[in-house]
């Protein structure tokens, strides 16, 4: 009789990264493949995201060209708090996310070794010190030229992030958000939180604002500097009613003109989104993408030089359902295939 425990257990430990680092390509391919679902059921076992094995982020290097990674911080939340929690959540979703991408035939785990790198240590009750930890968390991975997928936190993550891999050279930014995240600052004078980081990058010289796209803005604002800024510093604002009368296929065309050939990074906050499809998120507008249509968009990304990305402002405590954390956990898988069609491009 087949021993079918016996087996799994098997497979269970040739998933696991052994301490010899795999040598050849093939072999890192073979070694960080998600579990199956065809093998053991997606309800079991422990969430890491995509159900990729867990890798120390220490012993990445050589190993894995795609890390996903958790950043559970949402100390710079201005409205409703909870992106703290988005991780962990996203990371339950994924676990139903396979392995085969039906629209655009890309299969990311034969295309590129990927693994869960865990969570950056934040310190949820201090902003600065989280960003020096989350930049020193990002850069020996940059220089490992390990690319990141990081599911947030906060809008605010993203700036540390930006500053660990732009610090060679500036990089172009497609940013899907209802907001253009560039205010100076906010409830007079704080300059790190979620209504700032794309501000401070440019400031800090880690983005070069000519070949950033700001896609979606909608709703109402505080004032208008925060949209004229960006403007004057020369980055593209497609806003929601832009997007409606152009159509995904030109507003793709038109993020891909913009980035360029340059290193380019993907920002994709869940507000993006309607509320109907992303309720749990810090700060909802109407008006919003389907999620459909969002998919749609990314796939209008392929063949860019993807060097980062991330989806963040997953709320899930604002969120029963869990909707939210299904369509972050969808979005990161769709842009997980554009990532790993890159690296793959790049063996
Ligand atoms: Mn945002
Ligand atoms: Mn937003």
């Amino acid at each position: 009789m087949v021993d079918r425990c016996a087996d799994e257990r098997a497979k269970t430990r040739a998933r696991t990264p052994a301490k010899t680092p795999a040598k050849t390509r093939a072999e890192r391919l073979a070694r960080f493949q998600p579990a199956s679902g065809m093998v053991t059921p997606r309800f079991s076992g422990l969430a890491s995201f995509m159900r990729l094995p867990v890798l120390d982020p220490a012993e990445a290097a050589d190993q894995v060209e795609i890390g996903l990674i958790g950043i559970p911080f949402d100390g710079a939340t201005t409205g409703r708090p909870g992106a703290r929690l988005g991780p962990r959540a996203v990371r339950e979703a994924s676990t139903g996310t396979r392995a085969l991408n039906h629209a655009t035939g890309v299969a990311p785990y034969v295309l590129a070794p990927c693994a869960d790198l865990g969570d950056v240590p934040v310190n949820p009750v201090d902003t600065a010190e989280t960003a020096r930890r989350i930049e020193a968390f990002y850069r020996p991975l940059a220089e490992a030229g390990i690319v990141p997928l990081t599911v947030g936190g906060d809008h605010f993550i993203t700036g540390p992030v930006l500053r660990a891999l732009g610090a060679a050279r500036p990089l172009g930014l497609i940013h899907i958000d209802a907001h253009s995240d560039t205010d100076d600052a906010q409830y007079g004078g704080s300059r790190l939180t979620h209504g700032t980081p794309f501000r401070r990058a440019v400031e800090a010289g880690v983005l070069d604002p000519r070949r950033c796209i700001q896609i979606g803005l909608r709703g109402s604002m505080d004032a208008a500097d925060e949209r004229d800024w960006a403007l004057a510093q020369g980055m593209r604002i497609l806003t929601m009613e832009e997007v409606c009368a152009r159509g995904l296929p030109e507003v793709a065309a038109e993020a891909r003109a913009v980035a360029g050939e340059g290193p380019t990074y993907l920002s994709f906050d869940i507000d993006a989104l309607d509320p109907a499809f992303a309720p749990g998120t810090g700060t909802p507008e109407i008006g919003g993408f389907t999620t459909r249509e969002a998919l749609h968009l990314l796939r209008g990304l392929r063949g860019l030089d993807l060097v980062g990305a991330d989806v963040v402002e997953v709320a899930p405590s604002l969120d029963p359902a869990g909707i939210t954390a299904l369509a972050g956990a969808g979005i990161a898988f769709e842009i997980l295939c554009l990532l790993a069609e890159r690296a793959a491009a790049r063996a």
